[in-house]
Formats: structure tokens, sequence, C-alpha cells
């Protein structure tokens, strides 16, 4: 059983003092494999100060040592990428299959396109007799949930880092392995004493950071709930905030669309992590006429996503987090049924160990079910038709949420053009790869603030004009 009980801070790792521990529960199994000790108010502050401090000098390093830190970091992340993957399996029941795919490449890309973005950054320009500069904006309060724990970290980390700020990280204590192993590699990789800091901490913990006065700009990602409570305690200080929350996306089959490689694509958004994924596409609009094929071809798609051992390297779908999600999904899809959507397949796995959750698809969803607005965070897909383009974009946008989508068609130019009337941060066309070094970040209740690459580093500076500068 690991024991996670130091935090980080001033580049050591401090014992933590008080007796509050939580213990983190295998899905897969259901006994305890990991305990964490909760840091208190104290242990808090500690972490702050160090930030202050580390950026005092970290806001004057140069880009190039910007640059050097963040490679050193990639390196040390990378040389723990099994130690991860099972971390992962063990305390959130993610597949090793998806670690070794998403779980560790996402993050490790994710760092080099910090590093590019620094390059691509106009750090000052002249504008009439102003000098426009592009400044750090000083000590970054990171809170991040637990589904893809090492690359939210990282976004963070590596856009802070880059930007001239210093960091204290509040990871999900769902998952603490991720982060731990993460903070071992800040330290291998030498970064200085007070750039990064990690403390760990529930719901109290999250509040006491984002609104300790020590703090300027507060990074979070997570449900839109908890962003919405923190956007309030933000406004006491009016601290910024960037906002990564939740989404309802749709994967749109136009009427031209290859059914043949949408569905199974459809499949492994709406399964890949048991659905525990913010661009997760739980939602799949096809036109009426398809609607049989459709369902076919997911049934046949998804009959190979048996769920199984998170650390058999076969298993493509592990269960979903904690005792609470896999409550959560398990009522969903009995309400689902409840208002009439039709189980085309799956629903709970009828294991008699684990927080298991079968491949869920629903037929016969009305837009005002509940499982075609909210968002369900397990692997639970409902299809909904639609009769025109216009109804389509309707159904698609019609959640409050702008997080993601996807379109399928065999003409690029209709794809673009349909892409172009969801009101979501990003969309998927043909199933293309997902670009790391974009914009990543919602609309509406899915936040606002951007990150990745150059535009992360950006969502981390203020400017400052210095008028009449030589
Ligand atoms: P969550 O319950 O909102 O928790 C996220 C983080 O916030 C955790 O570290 C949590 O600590 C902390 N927290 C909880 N209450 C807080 C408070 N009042 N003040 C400050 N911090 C607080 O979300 P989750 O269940 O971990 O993650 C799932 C959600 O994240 C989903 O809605 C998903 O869509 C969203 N998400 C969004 C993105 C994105 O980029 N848009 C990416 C991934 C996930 P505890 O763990 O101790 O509660």
């Amino acid at each position: 059983m690991n024991i996670y009980d130091h935090f980080y801070a001033g580049g050591r790792f401090i014992p933590v003092a008080g007796g509050r521990r939580h213990t983190v529960v295998n899905p897969a199994s259901e006994t305890a494999c990991a305990e964490v000790a909760l840091c208190g108010q104290g242990e808090l502050d500690t972490a702050v100060k160090s930030a202050r401090r580390g950026f005092e000098t970290w806001r004057r390093s140069s880009l190039d040592e910007r640059r050097a830190a963040l490679r050193r970091l990639k390196a040390a992340l990378e040389s723990r990428a099994d130690e991860i993957a099972a971390l992962l399996a063990i305390e959130m029941g993610c597949p090793v299959w998806l670690g070794g795919l998403m779980q560790i490449p996402m993050p490790l890309k994710g760092i080099d396109f910090a590093i590019e973005g620094l390059s691509q950054i106009t750090w000052e320009e002249r504008v009439g007799n102003g000098l426009v500069e592009r400044v750090p904006s000083g000590v970054v309060a990171a809170i991040t949930p637990w589904n893809f724990p090492v690359h939210q970290i990282a976004a963070k980390v590596a856009a802070a880092v880059a930007a001239g700020c210093s960091i204290v990280i509040k990871p999900s204590e769902v998952a603490p392995g991720a982060a731990w192993a993460f903070a071992q590699a800040v330290h291998e990789a030498g970064l200085a004493a007070g750039v990064v800091n990690l403390v760990w901490g529930d719901a109290g913990l999250g509040e006491a950071l984002v609104t300790h006065a020590g703090v300027d700009r507060i990074s979070f990602t997570g449900s839109t709930a908890v962003g919405q409570r923190i956007m309030a305690s933000a406004a006491a200080r009016l601290t910024p905030v960037t906002l990564e929350l939740g989404g309802k996306s749709a994967a749109v089959l136009l009427e031209d669309a290859d059914l043949a490689a949408a569905i199974p694509a459809a499949v492994r958004m709406g399964l890949a992590n048991s659905g525990q994924a913010c661009v997760s596409q739980s939602l799949l609009l096809v036109p009426r006429p398809l609607r049989d094929e459709a369902i076919a071809r997911f049934q046949q798609a998804a009959a190979g996503w048996v769920p199984g051992d998170p650390l058999d390297p076969a298993t493509r779908l592990g269960p979903v987090a904690t005792a609470a999600q896999h409550a959560h999904v398990n009522r969903m899809i009995a309400r689902a049924q409840e208002q009439g959507a039709v189980c085309a397949m799956g629903g709970p796995a009828g294991l008699s160990r684990g927080y298991f959750v079968a491949p869920t698809l629903f037929s016969n969803v009305s837009p005002d079910m509940e499982i075609a607005r909210r968002e369900v965070f397990g692997p639970v897909v409902a299809l909904m038709t639609y009769e025109d383009e216009h109804e389509a974009a309707d159904l698609a946008n019609a959640s409050g949420y702008g997080l993601s989508g996807a379109v399928w068609s065999g003409d690029p130019a209709w794809a673009v053009s349909f892409a172009r009337r969801l009101r979501t941060g990003q969309v998927v066309i043909n199933g293309a790869a997902q670009n790391l070094a974009t914009p990543f970040g919602g609309w509406g209740l899915s936040g606002f603030g951007r990150e990745n690459g150059r535009f992360g580093i950006e969502d981390m500076l203020s400017f400052r004009s210095l008028h009449g500068a030589a």
C-alpha cells in the first residue's frame, strides 16, 4: 500500500504533520490501495510562501532557462511512464493499455508544445510611444481532477514554468500516485526551488488555496459545479480564473458519413477511460434513416470492450474510478430507462466486485431526457436521431456545455461548415487526431480560458505597458 505523507515546497519533500488521512480504494477490487496525508492551513501557507519566493527568482529567468527546465522535466516524467501507468490502473482503474497510449504521451507532447510556444509569443512590442510587455502573472493555484491526472497537472505546470510563474498544485486525492510521480520528476529535473509546489487536500483545502492572499491566478480543471464555486470565491479578491469544466459533447454523423469509420471512432470516444473524459462524446446524433445501421455497428464495435482487470494489457474497459462515480452512473442509467430511453446494449456490468459498468448505448433518446443533457462521466452513449442539419446543430448545442464535438461527412467542406455551427471550443472533423498545440477549452458551462502550447502560456501572462520607454 502506497503512503503519500509528504508535500512538496521549497524544492523539498516535507512530512505532513496532521493526522487526517484519505484512503484510496482500488476500484477494480474495492480494497484500500493507498493513503494520503491531508495538508492543513500551515502546510498550505508554507507551499504558497515557497511559491512566492520561487516566483521572485523564476520571473527573471531567460527563455532558454525555461526551455531547459521543461526538457529536463519531460525526461524525468518519461522515465516514470510504466510506474505511472501501473499507479493509474490501481488507483483509478485506467487500463494500462490506455495509460501507455494516452495518459503519459499526452503530457509529454504537451510539454513539447509549451517549449515550442515559448518561441511563438510576442514577448514585447512597440505601440506608438509605448512598450507593451507580456509579464508572468505570479503565483498560480492549480486544482486538478483525477481522470487524466498527469496531463492536467502537466498542462498547468508547463504553461506556468514557460510563462515565468510559480505554481501550487492541489491534485485530486482520488489518483494521488500520478501527482506524486510528477512531483518526483520535478525534483529530479532540478527545477528552481519554489517554482513548483504540491499540497494534498480535500475540497476545504482547495477552497483555502483559491482564496489565499498569496495567490495571483487560479487555474481549475474539474466539474462545472465546483468551477462555479471557485469563481464565486475568487471574486472576493478578483483573482483571475481559468476554468476547464465538464462537457456533453456530440458526435454528429451527417447523411453522407462513412459509418464504417465513424461508429468505431464514436465508440472509442464514448468508452475510453470508461467515459471519464471531459471531451467524451456521450451523444451520437444520426440522420433518422441511418439509425438502425448505426445501432448495429455500435453494438458490434463495442462488443470488444469487455470490462476487466485494468492491469491486464488486453483490457480495454476498466471500472469507473470511485464508488460515488459508480452510483452516479448507475443512477443515470436507471433514470434514462424510467424516462423512456431504450437500452440497446449494456447497463450495470453485473460483476460481483469492482465499480464496473458495461459499455452502454441508449436509443429512443429525446432532448428533454437527463441522459441527453447532463454529463454522465461513464461508458454511456445516448443516440438521438434528427431530420435535418438544423435540428442536428440544435441538438448538439442544447446542453449548455460547449467543450468539444465531432462531425463526420464524406464532403470535407460540408463537415467544416457544420463544425462552425457548433458552440464548442473544439470540433474533431472526420476522426482527425487531437492537436495539442491548439487552444483547448470551453464555452458556456464548460468554462473559459485556454490551455496547451502558446495559448496556455498566454493564459498565465499579463500585459504591462511602459509609456515613453526608450
Ligand atoms: P471535481 O469534483 O470538480 O474536483 C476537481 C478538483 O477540485 C479536485 O481536486 C477536488 O478535490 C477539488 N475541489 C472540490 N471541491 C472544491 C472546492 N470547493 N474548492 C476548491 N477545490 C475543490 O471534479 P472531479 O470529479 O475530480 O473530475 C471530474 C470533472 O472534471 C468532470 O466534470 C469532467 O468533465 C471535468 N474535467 C474537465 C476537463 C477540462 O479540461 N475541461 C478535463 C478533465 C475533467 P477533491 O478531489 O478532494 O474533491
